[in-house]
């Protein structure tokens, strides 16, 4: 790869000598895990990386600079972290005091290497004038379901932005088959060392790290970054030790993630949802679903978690009073919608439409992880919104394993109600979707979705202007092959002023 190479001739070029370092440390790699570069703002950015190989001190110095320019002949801030054995040897560098809407770009050193050089960017200030915004959501890279193809597209788009919508690892053990292409390495993740060990084989990856150096990105979390399902502190297999893994689990979330240290988790808590607001023309919210939710409605016996139920048949399911966000999260939305800048992009991580898997014989079905499973909290939050006078809202999400493009409604339930907002569902980097004939028997009792095609792995782009949203919608030609082709499966635009999504 490209990538491999750049880094190749970054080493050599930074004239690392091999002779004044031990054979084992030559050897290593220290920067293996690349860089990263996240949660902007109009004066500051976090720079990531996360120092490997044999025998680390614990206490590590790693040196970091930005600069205005590539050759980094323009130094906008330099400093030092100390890299620790008890983070993982992780760094979250943070320059401050930026010029806002422009671009950087960043390195490390440490332990006598250099890293490769990623590139970044800080946020317009609030009340700047911004003609256009370039982003894409991706969300669900299942290492053992595909090579990441999308992650080199992602790296030539020439985004501002990322927006990574949960599933980052899954959790899940190596598959049975020996000669699967590429396999989870060790058991289900329950320690920290488990969780390091699986970012550590994910972001090894070559287009993922490419992806990470060409834009910062923001991160949210699924389920999977801890466990399949997991719903606040209870786990699907209704554990006891729940809470201490999902403690592990998020440590090593903030770990690997470009957070700042502010962040680190506290009280087995990480306040991961917050604004940015993009100059004048976009405010970006995202959203934790996962933290805080009441556990899911009507489980499968003796377990907690998902499952598929008849509405009639789960009267749990429509109890006003269960959140899918938490109490402190609802009320904290309700008061972010902006009614000033032209787009309200709601980042968060699974579909909100509402996706009934019912026939005329069983009555509605609902698959209870996602918004299906919290009707009540879906109309408060559509509501809130509405109430607000949030422009142009647009609800973007991963998690289900397809693209969905889809009209929201407050009652998706009469064909003519009015379309109050417009939503773009992600299909996965690489995650294996449900059949797609399945998704095509959901249209007859949902004709909101527009779009539902969860056999292609891919994300979307968007360019953002004040008048208009462009959404493409991005397929890998063959999810096993690194080098796939990727390309336009559908165009869409929403009109500033009308909401609902509209064929391009
Ligand atoms: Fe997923
Ligand atoms: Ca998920």
């Amino acid at each position: 790869m490209s990538t491999r190479r750049h880094l190749l001739q970054t080493l050599l070029a930074a004239g690392c000598a091999p002779a004044l370092l031990s054979a084992r440390a030559a050897s290593a790699n220290h920067f293996a895990l690349g860089l990263a570069s996240g949660t902007p703002r109009a004066d500051r950015v976090v720079l990531w990386t996360r120092l490997v190989g044999p025998a680390l001190p614990a206490q590590c110095p790693v040196q970091w600079e930005l600069a205005e320019d590539e050759g980094f002949s323009r130094i906008a801030a330099h400093g030092e972290e100390t890299a620790l054995a008890e983070e993982a040897h992780s760094v979250h560098a943070e320059p401050q005091g930026l010029r806002p809407d422009r671009w950087y770009w960043y390195r490390f050193r440490a332990l006598g290497q250099q890293s490769p050089v990623g590139r970044t960017r800080t946020a317009p200030a609030a009340d700047a004038p911004v003609g256009r915004l370039r982003l894409a959501i991706a969300s669900c890279q299942r290492w053992d379901h595909g090579r990441y193809a999308a992650w080199g597209d992602v790296a030539g788009q020439d985004l501002d932005l990322l927006l990574f919508l949960g599933d980052y690892i899954y959790e899940s053990p190596a598959s049975a088959n020996p000669d699967a292409p590429r396999r989870h390495q060790g058991g289900t993740c329950h320690s920290l060392a488990d969780y390091r060990a699986r970012y550590a084989q994910y972001k090894g990856d070559p287009q993922l790290q490419a992806a990470h150096a060409a834009a910062p990105w923001i991160n949210v979390w699924d389920d999977h970054e801890v466990a399949n399902d997991f719903a606040g502190l209870v786990g699907q297999d209704l554990a006891p030790d729940f809470p201490a893994r999902r403690a592990a689990a998020m440590q090593a979330y903030w770990e690997h993630m470009p957070f700042p240290r502010a962040w680190k988790p506290r009280d087995n808590e990480l306040r991961l949802y917050h604004r940015l607001d993009w100059g004048s023309l976009a405010r970006i919210l995202t959203l934790d679903d996962r933290q805080w939710r009441d556990p899911q409605a009507c489980p499968k016996p003796g377990r907690a978690g998902s499952n598929t139920v008849n509405r009639r048949d789960c009267p749990a399911l429509d109890q006003p009073q269960r959140s899918l966000l938490g109490a402190a999260q609802e009320q904290w939305l309700a008061r972010q919608w902006d009614r000033e800048r032209p787009w309200n992009l709601l980042a968060q991580q699974t579909l909100m439409a509402r996706c009934d898997h019912g026939s005329a014989n069983s009555g509605e079905r609902y698959w209870t992880d996602g918004w299906d499973g919290y009707p009540a909290a879906r109309r408060r939050l559509l509501q809130d919104m509405q109430a607000a006078q949030a422009r142009n809202p647009v609800v973007l999400g991963g998690d289900v394993h397809a693209h969905y493009v889809a009209d929201l409604k407050q009652d998706f339930e009469r064909d003519d109600a009015p379309v109050i907002a417009s939503e773009f569902c992600g299909s996965s980097i690489s995650s294996e979707g449900l059949p797609q004939a399945r998704l095509d028997g959901l249209r007859a009792r949902n004709p909101h979705l527009q779009l539902a095609r969860s056999d292609v792995r891919g994300y979307v782009l968007f360019e953002l202007q004040a008048g208009q949203l462009q959404a493409r919608l991005r397929q890998v030609d063959d999810p096993w092959d690194a080098a796939s082709p990727v390309r336009d499966l559908a165009r869409y635009v929403v009109e500033a002023g009308r909401p609902g999504p509209q064929p391009a």
